[in-house]
C-alpha cells in the first residue's frame, strides 16, 4: 500500500472535518460504502429495495427527503460500470444550514486506500469511521530512563511526549568504609539496586502493556546503568523485545524524556517528529542569523512565492483558513482574502450580497503556489513543540528563501 503525502493525508482529513461537520435533521443523511469487488447492479438492486422501504418513513420531510438522496445516488451510480480501485463512497441527503434552513450535500468520495466494507446507512449524520481509520496512523513509543536515583516513563504519541511514571530509588551511593564492612555494605548496594530493577520493571510493564500497538521503546539516561538494566533482561519479555534503541540522556526526569526523543531522533529519521525538528529549527536559524532568508506571515509568504523566492514553504497542520474570491453582482466590485469562516457579506460599495465565486483551502491554495515555483512544501503537525511555535508565533506560514529578497511594506 502507497503511503499518502503528508499533504495528501491533509486533504482527505481536512474533507472528512467538512463532512464530519455536516448534520441532518432527522435521519435522512445516507452513507453508501461500495468496496472495489463490489457488483454494482447489487447496489442499484439494494436502494431500490431501501427506495420502497423509506417510502414509509412516516414524517412527511423525512421521507421526501431520504427518497431524493437515494435518488441522487442511483442517478450518479449510472456512470460507473464498477467500483473505482479503491471503491467508492456516497454521502448524500439535506444537511441542516441555520435554523430549519437545509441544503443538499451530495459528495462522491474515492478513498486513499481500498475499502472492506459494503454499508448502506442512513443516519442523522455521515458515517465516517472507516475512513478516519484510514488516516488514523500515529505511531506510539514507549520512553524509559532509569539511573540508581530516578527512574521516569513516557510516551512518544506521534510527535507529543507524555509523561506516565516517576520513581525514585533508595539505593546507597556506592562508598562505605574499608575491610570487611565495605564488602557487606557493596553487596546490599546490589540488593537495593536489583530490587530497585524490578520495582522499575514492574511499573514499566503496566504502563507499557496497555498501548496496544506500541511499536518500539527508546532506552536512556546516564551512564552505565540503563545497560545493565537492559542487559541483564529485567523487563518482561513482550516488554524487552521491544526496545529499539539505547540512548545516553543527561537527565532522567522529564526533561530526560525530551533528550531521550531528540537523542533517538536521528535514529528514528522515519518518524515525522525528526523531519519536522529539522525543518523548523533550520527556519528559527535562519531567523536568528538574520540572513534575510527566512519568511513569515501569509502576506510576506505569498509575496516570497510570487516572486519565485521560496525554497522551502512550512505551513501547519493546525491552519484552517480559506483564500475567497468574492463579487459583487451588481457593481462588479471584486475582492480575494484569506477568512475562517465563510459568511454572507455585503458589498462595501452598493451593499448587495457578495457572491463568493471560489474558495480554497489556504493549504492547498499556498501548496499549488509553491508546486509552481518548485517549492518543498513541509507540513508541520500541531502536536510537536515546533508546530506549535509555527501556529502561535508566526500564525502558520512561513518559508525559508533561495535568496534574500526586499518585499515591500503595503
Ligand atoms: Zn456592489
Amino acid at each position: 500500500m502507497e503511503e499518502l503525502s503528508p499533504r495528501e493525508k491533509y486533504s482527505f482529513k481536512r474533507k472528512l472535518e467538512e463532512l464530519e461537520a455536516i448534520k441532518g435533521q432527522h435521519t435522512e443523511l445516507i452513507t453508501l460504502y461500495i468496496p472495489p469487488d463490489k457488483q454494482i447492479y447489487d447496489v442499484v438492486a439494494q436502494l431500490r429495495d431501501e427506495y420502497s422501504q423509506s417510502s414509509n418513513i412516516k414524517s412527511k420531510t423525512t421521507r421526501k427527503n431520504v427518497l431524493s438522496a437515494i435518488e441522487s445516488i442511483q442517478s450518479k451510480l449510472r456512470y460507473f460500470k464498477k467500483p473505482p480501485k479503491n471503491g467508492v463512497v456516497f454521502f448524500v441527503g439535506e444537511a441542516l444550514v441555520g435554523r430549519n434552513q437545509t441544503r443538499m450535500v451530495s459528495e462522491i468520495l474515492e478513498p486513499p486506500y481500498p475499502i472492506s466494507i459494503y454499508l448502506y446507512r442512513c443516519d442523522s449524520q455521515f458515517f465516517l469511521e472507516p475512513l478516519e481509520e484510514m488516516i488514523k496512523d500515529i505511531d506510539t513509543y514507549g520512553l524509559f530512563l532509569i539511573d540508581r536515583r530516578e527512574c521516569t516513563i513516557g510516551l512518544l504519541i506521534g510527535t507529543r511526549i507524555e509523561p506516565v511514571s516517576y520513581l525514585t530509588s533508595r539505593v546507597p551511593g556506592k562508598h562505605g568504609r574499608g575491610g570487611q564492612s565495605q564488602r557487606r555494605f557493596e553487596r546490599l548496594i546490589e540488593i537495593a539496586a536489583h530490587e530497585w530493577f524490578v520495582k522499575c520493571a514492574g511499573k514499566a510493564l503496566e504502563v507499557f502493556k496497555e498501548q496496544k500497538d506500541l511499536k518500539g521503546i527508546l532506552v536512556g539516561g546516564p551512564g552505565p546503568t540503563k545497560r545493565t538494566f537492559v542487559n541483564e533482561e529485567y523487563l518482561q519479555f513482550s516488554i524487552q523485545k521491544k526496545i529499539i534503541g539505547i540512548f545516553d540522556t543527561g537527565y532522567t526526569d522529564d526533561y530526560g524524556l525530551k533528550e531521550l526523543v531528540n537523542n533517538a531522533a536521528k535514529s528514528l529519521e522515519k518518524l515525522e517528529i525528526a523531519h519536522e525538528k529539522e525543518i523548523m529549527n533550520s527556519f528559527l536559524e535562519k531567523i536568528r542569523d538574520e540572513s534575510g532568508l527566512a519568511v513569515y506571515g501569509e502576506k510576506e509568504v505569498r509575496k516570497a512565492l510570487e516572486m519565485g523566492a521560496v525554497d522551502t514553504l512550512i505551513l501547519s497542520g493546525g491552519l484552517r483558513k480559506y483564500h475567497i474570491w468574492q463579487e459583487c453582482n451588481q457593481c462588479g466590485y471584486k475582492e480575494d482574502k484569506t477568512v475562517e469562516k465563510i459568511e454572507d457579506e455585503t458589498c462595501p460599495k452598493c451593499a448587495s450580497p457578495l457572491e463568493v465565486i471560489q474558495k480554497k483551502d489556504i493549504i492547498d491554495d499556498l501548496s499549488k503556489k509553491a508546486d509552481e515555483i518548485s517549492a518543498k512544501v513541509e507540513i508541520i503537525s500541531l502536536e510537536s513543540e515546533e508546530g506549535d511555535t509555527l501556529q502561535k508565533a508566526f500564525g502558520g506560514i512561513a518559508g525559508i528563501l533561495r535568496y534574500e529578497v526586499n518585499i515591500p511594506e503595503t
